[in-house]
């Protein structure tokens, strides 16, 4: 009895150092020690010659992301966790009165196995070549290799010397901290526990648990009273000393570590800049607000494009689709247009077509406007969703999935009638009560209906009408409520015609 009891006991402490040696291989930053300390000093002495003010308003700061893939394109992190990531982002740094935008709305891509999977090895190459220098560049890839200094897996870092970031592909989600904690770093920020990154102060380290005056990493250790605070670790003096323990209680901190002068030390669990877990981590102290705003406006932030003007409107996901209103379309060639209305506020979609209501395969597209052509569809049915979003506001989910089913990929197509040679309508723009004519130059004469669509997908405008051989202009009087884009269709067996107008005062 007794023997299996010992036993018992036995694989309960091994399991339970099991646990510990997972915190201590938990994901880290890879962000060298004296990445930031020049440009920290200088911030701290604009802050104390009383040159940081308020600016009072939002500043907007361009962000550049850069996906890589393997050479052959694969491997790449999707747009949809990027637009993620970002709101995350925007989220954090709101009450800071920063916000970032996506520079151009687009993302740059690097298709390269080396950049991809080690790409330390590409700095002064693909890496530099492709860097914005008028952007905050984050470069996303699949690992980053630790450099030795570092105890743990690297989830992101700050290249002090180049000035860009870069985070790990499984970073891109809405609940990482990596991104907002880098961007911390690119404002000056370190890390509370600076110079106890290559070994944690724990139990069995020299001297436990008192900590030695300097730290592993030749940081001068800080005090627990905060006596030496604007001289040790990430000299400022509201974030508490932090050696980088064990911390084994979810989020608070026990391990008992002493400072140099015996008194135990009460890290602050949550910080964004220490390497507390996400789920702990939540702030910047007043102190660290204020290094960022320094920092925001010194002479090296210049390089950033800040004039920026957002969208007056939100994004939202309320997408109404304009064509295919229908479930049964009949295409030409296996193509078929999708039109949609535009969203106030965005500028891009992210497309998403599958074959089933799970999307499960699916792919995506990205585009700028409100329509996509869709290529070698075969006969059936097909699913799809869209998610709006502008260069700034990347936070509006998808869209609930729509469809539409290929009947035949006979002689009949969406986007054109074979015979007529010319099909526009005008005056565009057009008067809310004005007359709009169907212009279509023919080589045969035809049935057609015409019909006026608005943009909430509703018809507002049917009539039927012969076309001759020749040229037709159809006149259609509009008494119309709202401003907008409508959509003029001309309906036969032969094919459809479409064309979008814009209705004003
Ligand atoms: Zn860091």
């Amino acid at each position: 009895m007794r023997r299996i009891l010992v036993s018992i006991t036995t694989i309960f402490l091994f399991l339970s150092l099991s646990v510990n040696a997972q915190h201590q291989h938990k994901g880290v930053c890879g962000t060298a020690i004296d990445a930031t300390v020049d440009r920290l000093i200088k911030n701290k002495a604009a802050i104390k010659q009383g040159i940081v003010k308020k600016r009072g308003a939002v500043t907007y700061v361009p962000v550049k992301y850069i996906l890589t893939a393997r050479t052959n394109g694969s491997g790449r992190v999707s747009e949809e966790a990027i637009l993620d990531m970002h709101c995350h982002l925007n989220e954090v740094y709101l009450e800071q009165d920063i916000q970032f935008y996506i520079k151009d709305g687009t993302f740059k891509e690097v298709n390269n196995d080396v950049v991809y999977s080690d790409h330390r090895r590409t700095t002064n190459t693909i890496m530099r070549a492709t860097n914005d220098d008028t952007a905050v560049s984050i470069f996303m890839v699949q690992d980053i290799e630790s450099l030795g200094n570092t105890a743990g897996q690297i989830l992101g870092y700050y290249d002090g010397q180049r000035d860009w970031m870069v985070v790990r592909n499984d970073q891109a989600n809405r609940s990482s901290q990596t991104l907002p904690h880098e961007l911390g770093h690119f404002f000056s920020l370190a890390h509370p526990h600076l110079g106890w990154e290559p070994a944690p102060f724990a139990p069995g380290e020299p001297g436990w648990p008192t900590a030695p005056n300097v730290s592993p990493g030749g940081v001068t250790t800080e005090f627990a009273d905060g006596s030496n605070c604007e001289n040790s670790a990430d000299m400022v003096c509201d974030t508490p000393a932090d050696y980088n323990g064990l911390f084994n209680n979810g989020c608070v901190h026990n391990n008992g570590a002493m400072d140099p002068k015996g008194q135990e030390i009460e890290p602050n669990t949550s910080l964004i800049m220490s390497y507390f877990g996400d789920e702990c981590v939540n702030q910047f102290t007043l102190g660290q607000k204020e290094i960022i705003e320094s920092d925001l406006i010194s002479s090296e932030r210049n390089r950033l494009e800040k004039g920026w003007t957002p969208p007056a409107v939100d994004v939202s996901s309320n997408v109404t689709i304009a064509y295919p209103t229908e479930d049964a379309v009949a295409v030409a060639n296996g193509t078929l247009n999708i039109d949609w209305y535009d969203v106030p506020g965005a500028t891009h979609y992210i497309f998403e077509l599958g074959t089933n209501r799970f999307f499960n395969p699916s792919e995506s597209f990205m585009i700028e406007g409100s329509s996509i052509e869709l290529t070698d569809l075969t006969n059936r049915q097909y699913f799809y969703r869209i998610r709006p979003f502008s260069p700034y506001n990347t936070c509006a989910p998808k869209t609930n999935a729509f469809s539409f089913t290929i009947t035949n990929d006979q002689a009949t197509s969406t986007n054109e009638i074979g015979f007529v040679k010319n099909f526009s309508v005008f005056p565009n723009p057009v008067n809310r009560n004005g007359e709009v004519f169907v212009s279509v130059l023919s080589n045969e004469s035809f049935d057609g209906e015409v019909s006026v669509v608005d943009f909430t997908g509703k018809t507002i405008y049917r009539s039927f009408e012969n076309f001759v051989a020749g040229d037709n202009q159809i006149p259609v009087q509009l008494n119309l409520d709202a401003n907008g884009i409508y959509l003029m269709f001309v309906k036969s067996d032969a094919g459809i015609l479409k064309k979008k107008f814009v209705v004003n005062e």
